[in-house]
């Protein structure tokens, strides 16, 4: 329970539904599924999962998010790259609508037709509700309003509508057996090196699917799942807090790193899958500060998702304390526009004189860049900052709004409004209108239904 979008932060006057009590999981060990109510939390559903051998994978880096909150956003996260967003994983939910009906929506029992769904109730009323037609930013992940495409499941509408078409009572997940992941971190001396080594990853993670896929068992393969990435000032703050706050260090040869998530299959070993990533590291210069984790070493693993997560909260920290503002951006571009993205959006804060913090799941090209601003003055050059990239990013292909949802994030509505034109996100309004015409669930996320 984030609210990072304020999609869930109320107005005077509204209603807030707290699901904190909502909380019951069922695990189904044989079909490898799990029922949850939409209060359970991301990490406890883990731990329920993994006591049987179980693992959900597409869960986001905020182990504490929702359930409901991560269907209602599509949430991604690291692993992305092997197991996408949230979407394909939602066998089933039920929803409850504006006026009270409960929908039981099963994946693969209601597609569109012609363009549309006609939805009956209980009384034999009908509702129609048409599919938008625009085209969705071809990149693996994108929460930026309601998903679309001709012959949709009923199911897909729902995931990622950030509570504006119901409220997610009950959602069945896939699970799948518990991956053998090993952790790694490379120390590389700029960004560069880390976009080099992140993209051989990538290949040969891609190479050994493809040969899976063709019947090859050869277990002694690379498999990541997760690359994430942290950039040079990002380190800087690390350096500083990790001599002075939370002791979590980085190696010294570390001036970017990344932070590997690699499956291990069975028939391999921890010590020779560590030696094959270590030599493919080697190809570029960077065996110094090499660290690998087999999972049993959960003491280096903690201390790799600990660094991560000290990211965010160093550079949150400085902007409480000298009362700055900060603009979170959440972008995706296609692999072979990530370089380009990065030096656009560096040259951009730079020519604004704004600090600029990156961090991301670089193994999708889904980077955050943190615009910090100087003085408490310079709050709108960090806005138009991040409006610029977003603007680029669109440009090169990608998606302004990956992972995080709109909510009633200013920035992001009109990055939105730059991603689909007034008549696609009309679309949209005209979907609301059919489910919830009086427009009662969570008012304003996504979009304003007044025009303009
Ligand atoms: C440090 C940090 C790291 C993060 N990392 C990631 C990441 O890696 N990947 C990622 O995707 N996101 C990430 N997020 C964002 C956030 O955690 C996710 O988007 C998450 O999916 C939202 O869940 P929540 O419980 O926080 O939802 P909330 O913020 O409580 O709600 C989000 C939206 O969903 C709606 N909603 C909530 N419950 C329901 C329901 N039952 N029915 C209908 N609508 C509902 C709300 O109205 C709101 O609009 C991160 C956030 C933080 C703070």
């Amino acid at each position: 329970m984030t609210s990072l979008t304020r999609g869930a932060v109320p107005e005077d006057g509204w209603v807030v539904l707290d699901t904190r009590q909502q909380k019951e999981i069922h695990i189904e060990k044989e079909s490898r599924s799990v029922t949850v109510q939409p209060g359970v939390k991301f990490r406890e559903v883990q731990v329920a999962l993994a006591a049987v051998g179980l693992y959900y994978p597409p869960g986001p880096t905020e182990e504490e998010a929702s359930f409901g909150g991560m269907i209602s956003c599509n949430a991604a996260g690291a692993a992305t790259f092997k197991y996408g967003q949230t979407r394909p994983w939602v066998k089933r939910i039920e929803v409850v609508l504006a006026n009270g009906e409960i929908l039981d929506i099963r994946r693969g029992q209601c597609k569109a037709r012609d363009g549309h769904f006609i939805l009956e109730n209980a009384n034999g009323a009908e509702r129609r509700i048409d599919v938008p037609t625009y085209k969705m930013p071809d990149v693996p992940k994108s929460s930026a309003g309601y998903y679309a495409e001709p012959d949709m499941d009923l199911i897909d509408l729902f995931i990622g509508s950030e509570g504006t078409l119901g409220v997610i009572t009950k959602a069945t997940l896939d699970a799948i057996p518990m991956p053998s992941i090993h952790w790694a971190l490379v120390a590389c001396p700029n960004e560069q090196k880390a976009l080099d080594v992140n993209q051989r990853l990538r290949e040969l993670s891609l190479e050994t699917r493809e040969k899976r896929k063709g019947g090859d068992i050869n277990p002694r393969v690379i498999d990541i799942s997760a690359i994430e990435y942290v950039d040079a000032p990002s380190m800087r703050v690390l350096r500083e807090d990790g001599q002075s706050k939370r002791g979590i260090t980085p190696p010294l040869e570390a001036k970017t790193m990344l932070i590997i998530q690699v499956e291990k299959a069975d028939g391999d070993t921890s010590e020779e899958l560590g030696l094959r990533l270590l030599s493919e590291v080697e190809k570029y210069g960077l065996s110094e500060g090499f660290q690998f984790a087999p999972p049993d070493n959960t003491g280096q693993i903690k201390y790799l998702t600990d660094m991560r997560k000290a990211v965010p909260d160093g550079v949150n920290r400085r902007v409480k304390e000298n009362q700055v503002t900060k603009m979170a951006g959440d972008f995706i571009v296609p692999m072979d526009k990530v370089k380009e993205m990065l030096e656009f959006a560096r040259k951009t804060c730079e020519d604004l004189d704004l600090d600029l913090y990156i961090w991301g799941h670089s193994s999708d090209g889904n980077f955050h860049p943190n615009i910090v601003a100087k003085t408490p003055e310079d709050a709108e050059l960090a806005k138009r900052a991040l409006f610029e990239i977003g603007k680029k990013v669109i440009e090169l292909g990608g998606s302004p709004i990956a992972e995080h949802g709109v909510g009633r994030n200013k920035t992001k509505q009109a990055l939105l409004k730059l991603l689909y034109t007034p008549a696609e996100i009309g679309q949209m309004r005209q979907v609301k209108r059919a489910l919830d015409p009086e427009g009662k669930l969570a008012p304003g996320n996504i979009f304003a239904m007044s025009e303009g």
